[in-house]
């Protein structure tokens, strides 16, 4: 189902396969003049094409490859005949999207192929222009868009909570935490996050997050140095990790562990 809320000229679109549904079960595209910022997950692809059928959406940007932002692609292309834009490194990944964990498969469905294009510094619309940042961490080819005029900043998964505790395999925490300054030396106005939240003056909110995670940082490495494994670590800091066992290991405290620990 969609869930329709309007925040100045922005429109976002929140979808889930529930009513009355939140983070981690929802995820939101954006609607700004011709551009459609992310589509969702295939669950919804449906909804969401006969809500678009009469906006004059030419452009779709999918700010990372995660299922539940191009879950609506091919139903857009198809019937639409969508621009579909991303990092060069999301494009295969979108094309041959990956196999789904089950719990994720029942929850969200399987996106369908589609086929996106390498995206350049800049997406112009009739009305704003956005600028591209490349923004890893969340995923490698993850990037955020700025509407310098407005102040508008839509960084998809990038900030999400303030005291994240929970990992993909594929996260790299150091990384987040240069996106995370990068995007807060832009001074955004109001962030538009992809699990649901609009946020004004987000500055404090991103400081605090960048903190929380440094110093998360730093305790992980002082503890892997003492010999502790990324289990341990994960069970003294974090306790009892519940997510891992509902999401089959996908999301789990060792991995954001791990996530610090990476060796590039
Ligand atoms: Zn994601």
């Amino acid at each position: 189902m969609l869930t329709i809320t309007r925040y100045e000229e922005v429109t976002q679109i929140k979808m889930s396969l529930f009513s009355e549904s939140h983070p981690p079960l929802c995820a939101c595209a954006y609607l700004v003049d011709s551009l459609l910022i992310d589509s969702g997950p295939d669950c919804t692809g449906k909804e969401l094409a006969d809500f678009l059928k009469d906006k004059g959406v030419k452009l779709l940007v999918n700010t990372h490859y995660h299922h539940d932002h191009i879950g609506g692609n091919a139903i857009l292309q198809q019937n639409y005949g969508l621009e579909i834009l991303a990092h060069p490194a999301a494009i295969s990944r979108i094309s041959q999207p990956p196999q789904l964990y089950p719990y994720q498969e029942a929850i969200w469905g399987h996106s369908l192929p589609s086929q996106a294009k390498e995206i350049g510094k800049l997406v112009k619309t009739p009305h704003f222009q956005f600028e591209v940042i490349h923004t890893p961490g969340h995923s490698d080819d993850h990037i955020c868009l700025f509407e310098r005029s407005k102040g508008w900043l839509f960084s998809g998964d990038l900030a999400t909570v303030t005291h994240p505790r929970l990992a993909r395999a594929e996260e790299n925490q150091w990384e987040t935490i240069i996106s995370l300054k990068k995007i807060k030396e832009l001074r955004p106005r109001v962030l538009f996050t992809a699990p649901e939240y609009i946020i004004t003056e987000p500055s404090t909110m991103l400081e605090k997050t960048i903190q929380y995670l440094e110093e998360t940082g730093q305790r992980i490495r002082a503890l892997s140095g003492k010999g502790l494994s990324p289990a341990e670590i994960a069970k003294q800091l974090f306790g009892e990790d519940i997510a891992a066992q509902i999401t089959e290991g996908q999301f789990s405290s060792e991995n954001f562990v791990n996530s610090y620990l990476k060796v590039d």
